[in-house]
């Protein structure tokens, strides 16, 4: 016979490990063979799972282009939206539920043409979510015109005679954009990429993983060799909580690809920031309409 304290005992039934397998969709990806977005896609779900956030707890939310197809292969809450209003639908979806883990991914020209000017809102308000942007310098998707990241000089199909115009450059963006996490990783290391993806998912704020991501159809199939030659990694003795350290170590001269995690900083995210205006407003009691209307009443 059980004894009261073996009656009494409760089991607690442990919640299976997610695997990265779990945060994959049925969809099989069309992306070219070869293509960097792969990669980022696999370091996604490995970094979920490294997180071991439920998958009905994540939502992902893309542009248009072709690294938005990310929502699609996940098998997480999800929604490819319009061109450029990643960031603003995300910044909706972690209002509305700020327990949910949001991610929005997209490409260079999503993010800084025609979205380019929800990133620098996004950054300073610290919304808690993580950016993702396959930079492939190239707009994929409508067949191979210069974006805003494609080097000068070159010659594609919208710059026959070589692009005259300067690349923008996503990290120094991302730093005077007062972004709280900026890091960047490479598709040709999947290893350091689960790093400073998994980093932006556990970092409290808007943290932004440029990844550089070539594209073989469009940049050419020796893309991927010539990167590998020119990645460097920050040092290990980089001081990331110094914004000058950080645009210095994101500044070269030598034609060398950074990675690493450049700046991380702590501070109030827009959700706080939000609760914090919420407590103040009701702290002398529920406003009026009349009451509001009376401020703007001479
Ligand atoms: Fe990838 Fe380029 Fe193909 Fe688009 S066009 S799927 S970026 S390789």
């Amino acid at each position: 016979m059980a004894t009261t304290a073996e009656a009494t005992e409760i089991t607690v039934t442990e919640e299976p490990k997610l695997k990265p397998v779990d945060y994959k969709s049925d969809l099989k990806p069309i992306w070219c063979p070869g293509c960097g977005d792969y990669a980022t896609l696999s370091a996604i779900h490995q970094s979920l799972a490294r997180l071991g956030v439920p998958t009905h707890m994540v939502a992902v939310i893309s542009g248009i282009g072709c690294s938005s197809r990310i929502p699609g292969y996940c098998a997480t809450y999800g929604f490819n939206t319009i061109h450029g209003r990643a960031l603003p639908i995300a910044t909706g979806v972690k209002m509305a539920n700020p327990e949910l883990t949001v991610i929005a991914a997209g490409g260079d020209g999503d993010g800084l043409s025609i979205g380019g000017g929800h990133f620098p809102h996004a950054g300073r308000r610290n919304v808690d979510m993580t950016y993702i942007m396959m930079d492939n310098n190239i707009y994929g998707l409508t067949k191979g015109q210069v974006s805003p990241t494609t080097p000068a000089g070159d010659t594609t199909k919208s710059s026959p005679y070589g692009l005259g115009d300067r690349p923008l450059d996503a990290i120094q963006l991302a730093l005077a954009y007062n972004v709280s996490y900026v890091a960047r990783g490479f598709s040709g290391n999947i290893k350091h990429l689960v790093e400073m993806i998994y980093g932006g998912l556990s970092h409290k704020g808007f943290s932004f993983i440029h990844v550089a991501s070539p594209c073989p159809t469009y940049r050419g199939i020796d893309r991927f060799k010539e990167y590998k030659e020119r990645v460097v990694y920050l040092d290990d003795d980089h001081d990331a909580t110094n914004p000058l350290t950080a645009y210095q170590a994101a500044l070269r001269d030598d034609g060398k690809v950074p990675l690493g995690v450049f700046f991380k900083q702590e501070r109030p995210t827009l959700t706080d920031n939000c609760e914090a205006i919420s407590r103040k407003a009701l702290a002398n009691g529920q406003p009026t309409i009349e009451g509001i209307m009376d401020q703007f009443i001479p």
